[in-house]
């Protein structure tokens, strides 16, 4: 057997997959002409890839039949073509659960600093402009016994929710497609039933719903004017959820009082204005970076190829 893993990652699950027998090929960031190429002229029976490949249609028939499984190295997948996946009978999987405690993590370290002005903070200090305790000076905002709105009450806003609650003694309230009673009796939180409910109500609003054609532009410049004027916006899902020009329109107005993001709607690049922003917290697309998590993914990956090459059904395969 040989696999293809288009990008280089941790490697637990390319040690597992070697332990195997197979051959593992690592590629060097193909862009999509170059991962035809490779896939085109040489027979590979799995691929392991990520969020950077945009997998369709003529990827898939450069892989040919012989190839089995994309493991999507993510939890994830708006970068794959479900349709064209199942037309073929190829096997779409993701890695669900192994990166939600850190991306819970990531979410609740950019509440905390965009609250208390962390990343001014430290631009300030590294500029030299400290010059002795002031009352009046880098003023936040508290957190503990905040609103904490929550969009898309999965597993990782549930644990953000978790997080807010038993730590910070915060109020949540979500909106999801589907109620969850059993949460909201457990952490006495509040089921929005529309998206702009939560909105309106909230003093940090946090995004963990997939990218879908439904959850595209979710956030728009209509939605973040209900959101109250002191409100924070967080965002660790998919940066295409949020309207990013209008975001950047609605810190500059003091629409509402800042925001914090680990996805970006053209990744890499950021809206014109964003980076010149205070009241902006950015990180680049690291929500599940340690190295614990990372190779947890390496190995989530690389046994559900294992399964589907024995001839089982993978842990975490995905259909449209
Ligand atoms: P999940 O499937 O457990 O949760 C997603 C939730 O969103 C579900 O409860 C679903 O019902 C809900 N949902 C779907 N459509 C909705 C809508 N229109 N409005 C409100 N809720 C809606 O997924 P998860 O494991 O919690 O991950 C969530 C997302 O986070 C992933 O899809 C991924 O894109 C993103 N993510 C980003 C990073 C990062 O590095 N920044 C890391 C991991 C995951």
């Amino acid at each position: 057997m040989k696999i293809l893993v288009t990008h280089e990652i941790p490697d637990a699950g390319i040690k597992l997959l070697g332990s195997k027998g197979y051959e593992v090929v690592i590629g060097n960031a193909f862009d999509k002409k170059e991962l035809i190429a490779e896939l085109a002229k040489d027979r590979y029976d799995a691929v392991l890839c990520d969020l950077n490949d945009k997998i369709d249609a003529e990827i898939f028939d450069a892989a040919g039949k012989q190839c089995k499984i994309f493991a999507n190295y993510a939890v994830g997948y708006d970068n794959m073509d479900l349709k064209a996946a199942a037309e073929r009978g190829i096997v779409i999987t993701n890695t669900p659960g192994v990166l939600t405690d850190t991306v819970a993590e990531h979410t609740f370290a950019l509440i905390l600093a965009i609250a208390h002005r962390m990343a001014e903070g430290d631009r300030f200090m590294r500029a030299g402009k400290y010059h002795g305790w002031e009352p009046m000076m880098l003023l936040g905002t508290d957190v503990s016994k905040k609103t904490l709105g929550i969009i898309g009450l999965g597993r990782i806003g549930s644990r953000v929710a978790h997080h807010a609650v038993r730590g910070f003694n915060m109020k949540v309230m979500y909106y999801d497609p589907k109620r969850n009673e059993q949460f909201e009796k457990e952490f006495g939180a509040e089921f929005g039933p529309a998206v702009e409910d939560v909105l309106r109500a909230s003093d940090f609003v946090s995004i963990h719903v997939p990218l879908l054609p439904a959850t595209r532009h979710l956030i728009n410049a209509e939605r973040l004017a209900m959101m109250k004027k002191n409100a924070y916006l967080i965002n660790t899902s998919r940066g295409p959820i949020i309207d990013e020009a209008a975001l950047v329109a609605a810190l500059r107005a003091g629409t509402i009082r800042g925001a914090a993001l680990d996805v970006f709607e053209n990744e890499p690049a950021m809206a014109p204005g964003l980076a010149e922003l205070e009241n902006a917290i950015v990180t680049p697309h690291i929500a599940s970076a340690t190295e614990g998590t990372r190779q947890a993914m390496s190995e989530l990956a690389a046994q559900n190829i294992i399964e589907a090459l024995e001839g089982r059904v993978p842990p975490n395969v995905v259909k449209g």
